[in-house]
């Protein structure tokens, strides 16, 4: 991939272990708010119902159908719902301890340093994510991922959001790049690799379970880089 210059990572589930990072929170709070009571199931079970609750919301936010505010201030009792169990201002304080906790996690995933390391001597490394400000900042800084990025390109803080064609041609613009120079490396098909390939960049689509239907580039960690560059 000489024509290279310039590689994009996402940043949730791609450097930042969220499903790591975002589950230890949400088993902490499981116990503090005794929702195993409440909802009269286990953490396993409410954290699936979570992650698919908190997916579909994400792509209504996407699509522009609800705000930010709706989507926090909801999310917890779109949970709890799903239970027979209603509490409004319970679910508002528990995203509240959510918000304060979960940017705070430090995991990375499996060999992310390294292959910062390696990548940073012969390209321009940046990262587009599709998030709020103060979350990712907060998340980028403590888990010492700052400093390899030139660029660092948060949705919300240009109001426009990946798949949009839109996103990653500002991310050219910031970066002084050519669309053939650029590549995506992500976790979301949709997002990431649908949205890199149309917008003429080439993609990697970083996937722990193979894909037999994908059959361009793809990795299962992080350290397949190192054979790719
Ligand atoms: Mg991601």
């Amino acid at each position: 991939m000489k024509h290279i210059k310039h590689i994009f990572f996402d940043l949730d589930d791609t450097l930042w272990d969220f499903e790591k990072n975002s589950g230890l929170i949400l088993q902490q709070l499981f116990l503090e708010f005794d929702l195993t009571g409440k909802l009269k199931t286990d953490f396993n079970n409410f954290h699936t119902t979570y992650k698919k609750t908190n997916s579909l919301l994400w792509l209504q936010y996407a699509k522009k159908e609800i705000d930010k505010k709706y989507l926090r201030n909801h999310r917890f009792n779109l949970v709890f719902n799903q239970f027979d169990y209603d509490n409004y201002d319970e679910n508002l304080i528990i995203t509240d301890h959510y918000l304060n906790r979960a940017p705070n996690g430090k995991h990375l995933k499996e060999g992310c340093i390294d292959i910062l390391e390696y990548l940073k001597q012969n390209y321009q490394l940046h990262i587009i994510t599709n998030g709020f400000k103060e979350i990712q900042h907060i998340k980028i800084d403590g888990s010492g991922l700052r400093n390899y990025f030139s660029n660092i390109i948060i949705s919300e803080e240009h109001n426009l959001t990946k798949p949009d064609e839109q996103i990653f041609r500002l991310a050219e613009t910031l970066s002084g790049a050519k669309k053939e120079e650029c590549i995506m490396i992500g976790d979301s098909f949709t997002s990431d690799v649908e949205g890199a390939l149309n917008a003429g960049w080439e993609a990697i689509y970083f996937s722990l379970e193979l894909d037999k239907t994908y059959t361009g580039r793809s990795i299962s960690n992080l350290g397949e880089l190192r054979s790719l560059f």
